[in-house]
């Protein structure tokens, strides 16, 4: 063999390497991603046979998961209320903007709000009024307190909402 061809194989041999070391972390990435998705399918499932964060006594996947997947289906203020709450509770910000009226929504803060609810710890929620926003209502208010704890401090938002209709589901106006 000259010279030469000991070089050019030489090369060839790193190129392989190269190559066979690039396949095999393609094949770990993919696994990783498999992986991931396997976790986030489970905690889904899981979460679906959890009791609901709103309180109501029902499992999340008859409760506010139905909210969650179709605004459309929220037929009462209070329904929507807790959805929102639930909301905060697994961070579903796209949800919290949806389920919000378009002239008070805070679109800009979207990010930040999604920042805080996940640096928060939510503890529960008690519903204490519920004024008007049935099945056949327009609007309605609902009275709420929301318990959490930030930064080590227990606090609560204690609020009248109010909620109408807008694109044919059920939104939160905003406080009274
Ligand atoms: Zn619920």
């Amino acid at each position: 063999m000259s010279k030469q061809g000991k070089i050019k194989n030489g090369n060839n041999k790193a190129k392989h390497t190269k190559l066979l070391n690039q396949k095999k972390n393609k094949i770990r990435e993919a696994k990783a991603l498999n992986k991931q998705r396997l976790k986030t399918l489970i905690t889904k499932s899981n979460l679906y046979k959890q009791d609901c964060s709103c309180g109501s006594g029902n499992l999340y996947g008859d409760c506010c998961a139905i909210a969650h997947k179709s605004i459309e289906l929220v037929t009462t203020a209070e329904q929507l209320m807790r959805s929102r709450y639930t909301a905060y509770v697994l961070g579903d910000i796209e949800y919290l903007m949806k389920s919000h009226h378009s002239a008070t929504c805070p679109l800009k803060e979207k990010e930040e709000i999604l920042k805080w609810t996940k640096s928060v710890k939510w503890l529960r929620l008690e519903v204490l009024n519920i004024v008007k926003g049935g099945v056949s209502d327009t609007e309605g208010m609902v009275e709420f307190k929301a318990y959490f704890e930030e930064n080590g401090v227990a606090e609560v938002i204690h609020e009248n909402s109010r909620f109408n209709r807008e694109n044919k589901h059920w939104v939160y106006l905003g406080e009274l």
